[in-house]
């Protein structure tokens, strides 16, 4: 199964992706963890990429495009993979469809997890509380919300034209949406 998992910061994307990763035994891959790994081990690219996470802000798709194109080259991907936090803008979608395209395959789902806005902003604010990240001020969370809203919202439409979207209740306990997922890909 080659698919995406989308939704606002903070809709708990993450966390959703390893259940389905284990459950499903494909690879999550999640550029934002990727680009923390190498920002915690102060790589070339790490360095660059902090600049514009600490901002809030998208890091550039030249950067981001080739780094996923290396990932899903690496053959624990070659039956499959879900993609967490990747593509983020639509020229991002174009690029991984080129990148399906050249191993001839392509995506089979893409998961959209809905949840509440004020919802999400709560729980953005308590994780910045526990886990520290330096992306997770409130004014950085509001201006990473403007921009899932205005480049990233706008490509589940554009999947939807596709029919690849499955929406999923992502409101709730953990548990219970990761069921709720687990339902929705099983009966694709
Ligand atoms: P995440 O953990 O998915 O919330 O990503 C954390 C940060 O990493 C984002 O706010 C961006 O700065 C950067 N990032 C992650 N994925 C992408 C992407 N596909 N395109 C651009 N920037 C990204």
């Amino acid at each position: 199964m080659r698919s995406i998992i989308m939704g606002p910061p903070g809709a708990g994307k993450g966390t959703q992706a390893r259940f389905v990763s284990e459950r499903f035994g494909i690879p999550a891959i999640s550029t934002g963890d990727i680009f923390r790994a190498n920002v915690s081990q102060g790589t070339p690219l790490g360095v660059e990429a902090k600049r514009y996470m600490d901002a809030g802000d998208y890091v550039p798709d030249s950067i981001t495009n080739d780094m996923v194109r290396h990932r899903l080259a690496e053959p624990d991907c070659a039956s499959g993979f879900l993609l967490d936090g990747y593509p983020r803008t639509l020229a991002q979608v174009e690029v991984l469809d080129d990148i399906l395209a050249e191993s001839s395959t392509a995506l089979d789902a893409v998961l959209s997890l809905v949840v509440d806005r004020d919802e999400v902003v709560t729980r953005l604010l308590q994780r910045a509380r526990t886990e520290g990240r330096s992306d997770d001020t409130e004014e950085v969370i509001r201006h990473r919300q403007e921009l899932y809203a205005e480049q990233t919202a706008p490509l589940i439409d554009a999947y939807k034209q596709r029919g690849l979207v499955v929406e999923v209740d992502g409101l709730g306990e953990v548990g219970e949406v990761a069921e709720r997922i687990a339902a929705a890909l099983s009966d694709l």
